[in-house]
């Protein structure tokens, strides 16, 4: 960075502060996922934001599985997200923690607000329960169990405990003020009776700690000093404040909203991308044309350019929505001195060299990058006859046309002039063949001058050329008409996938491998996708073209 006073995002305005005042010794942050369902990219900033946190102030970041509902969670989300969050970089080191792994300790809490008068059982039915929370303009009711003994109340919440009671028939309340403006602080349930297998903590629970009371006691058990969550929250901040001081926690965590990320065209909703991938308009949860992380880091990603992402979208309070453009131009950035150029021709036409030797392969030498020198050159094959792309030639070029048309003469990059003789169709009037004299005197590298041409074009050796796949993406929804229709289903786009199958690469894949990410000259960025690529049958996504609609300010 050029500038090196960065101003401080309001979060590190209040950590420094922290430490400054003496509240906090060691920063300690965690991401704290439910593990219901694949990580999105706005997860990724969350989990760069809390790790970017600790690493800033030498502090500690925790992994925990927000694992407390019985209902939803998935054991096979648990390692898409360790995996999603390791590759995001954010090193947990040996924090990892399970929220269930704290049922005892929640139990133990409860019990202590019955004993403070803080809590009771109450026996009203659900409806009832809402009947008397009241409205935003209206205060609620006292529970008529609101002033049960404390001896009742443990009993009552022992059997509950115990499995005396049915499901929804009577919870643990904190007991607060009915007539609190702000609806959470009025007597909000604590714990319910379900009788639910848990997915680690097997039958020994019939009852479930709710949200908002085993968030703040999770959080103050690891030591959190900072508990960095979503606007939605800030009405629940109370609450949380609430619950640790309740619990008489030395050192209690302070929790901090943040505005979510939100991009712009792209699905993100559970629900919907389960129902992509059940009518199978989508390729698994991890399809390239899905923001979730598993997707991005298939479509070729990197987590480098995801931390800039996020870096450039920074911090607020205030949500808004980014431009998925914004994304493609933070890889752009990362992969433009990283990637190899490679030549690869995605609709290809035969390019004949008339001139040229029968049977003769010359290899050249082509940069690996032309902005990177560091990254060397490699020898690529060049023949008789080559494929060049459909679109660089023109029967009757229209003006400003600068490729190959009869009679003009052209570049082949890193290679020779060209100059196209004729061409053959075939009956429906398809070009079919090219065909071009060359000037060896034109070669390279080689110092010629003679004259100019305006036009480069690549190309690949027909003899040596491979045969590979590519896939190439347009937004998943329908940009023009926005994400949803009235009726609340999908505005899919039709051309959200092209799959060529024929495009032919230089024979320099040799080593590479699923994942590797190569720039292919004028097409893009290209990654070898990791679910069906196989060195035999090369499939590679289009991460992102070359042409950015993006600009940075300043
Ligand atoms: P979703 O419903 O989109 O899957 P969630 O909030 O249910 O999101 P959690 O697993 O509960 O998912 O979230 C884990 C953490 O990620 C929370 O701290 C949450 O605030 C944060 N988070 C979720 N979505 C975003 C987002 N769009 N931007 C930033 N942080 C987010
Ligand atoms: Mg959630």
């Amino acid at each position: 960075m050029e500038n090196e006073t960065i101003s401080k995002n309001f979060i590190e305005q209040i950590i420094e502060k922290d430490i400054e005042e003496g509240h906090c010794k060691v920063v300690k942050t965690r991401f704290p996922p439910e593990p219901n369902g694949y990580l999105h990219i706005g997860h990724a900033k969350s989990i760069l934001l809390n790790y970017g946190l600790a690493q800033e102030y030498h502090g500690q970041f925790n992994l925990r599985f927000d694992d407390t509902n019985p209902t939803k969670e998935d054991i096979e989300f648990v390692e898409s997200i360790k995996k999603d969050v390791e590759w995001l970089g954010a090193d947990w080191e040996d924090r990892l923690f399970f929220a269930s792994s704290y049922f005892d300790q929640m139990y133990e809490y409860a019990v202590k607000l019955i004993k403070k008068g803080k809590a009771y059982v109450c026996d009203l039915t659900p409806d009832e329960i809402r009947e008397y929370r009241g409205t935003l303009t209206q205060p609620g009711k006292n529970s008529p169990y609101r002033d049960r003994s404390v001896e009742e109340n443990l009993e009552l919440f022992e059997n509950m405990k115990n499995g005396m009671y049915e499901d929804g028939s009577r919870v643990l309340r904190a007991k607060i003020d009915m007539a609190s403006p702000n609806i959470n602080m009025r007597d909000p349930i604590i714990y319910r009776v379900a009788h639910m297998t848990h997915h680690s903590a097997g039958d020994k629970w019939c009852i479930y700690p709710m949200y908002d009371f085993a968030h703040p006691i999770e959080d103050a058990i690891e030591g959190i000093t900072h508990s960095i969550c979503t606007l939605e929250f800030e009405d629940h901040r109370p609450l949380y404040d609430w619950v640790v001081r309740e619990c008489e926690f030395e050192n209690p965590p302070k929790q901090i909203e943040f505005a979510k990320l939100y991009l712009t065209n792209v699905i993100t909703g559970k629900r919907y991308i389960k129902k992509l991938v059940q009518e199978g308009i989508v390729d698994g949860w991890d399809d390239p044309r899905l923001v979730s992380i598993a997707a991005l880091r298939r479509r070729g990603f990197t987590p480098e350019s995801i931390k800039m992402f996020v870096d450039l979208v920074g911090v607020s309070k205030a949500n808004s929505s980014v431009d998925y453009a914004m994304l493609e131009y933070c890889i752009r950035e990362d992969l433009k001195l990283k990637a190899k150029r490679m030549m690869a021709v995605l609709d290809p036409v035969k390019l004949i060299i008339d001139n040229y030797p029968e049977g003769q392969i010359e290899y050249l030498d082509v940069p690996n990058n032309q902005e990177n020198e560091e990254m060397g050159t490699r020898k690529v094959p060049f023949g008789k006859v080559l494929y060049i792309e459909r679109e660089d030639f023109m029967e009757e070029p229209p003006k400003k046309y600068y490729r190959l048309f009869p009679g003009n003469e052209v570049r082949l990059m890193s290679a020779y002039f060209v100059k196209c003789e004729s061409f053959v169709k075939d009956e429906n009037g398809v070009i079919t063949e090219i065909h071009c004299t060359y000037d060896p005197e034109t070669k390279s590298g080689s110092g010629f001058t003679g004259r100019k041409v305006k036009g480069t074009i690549h190309w690949v050796c027909a003899d040596t050329a491979q045969e590979v796949e590519a896939r190439l993406y347009e937004n998943i929804v329908d940009e023009e008409k926005g994400v949803y229709n009235e009726d609340g289903s999908l505005n899919l786009n039709p051309n959200s996938l092209t799959v060529l199958k024929s495009c032919y690469v230089e024979p320099s894949f040799s080593d590479a491998v699923a994942g590797d990410s190569f720039q292919f000259v004028r097409n893009g960025f290209f990654c070898i996708d990791t679910k069906d690529s196989t060195k035999e049958h090369l499939v590679f996504n289009r991460i992102v073209s070359l042409k950015s609609s993006f600009k940075i300010n300043g």
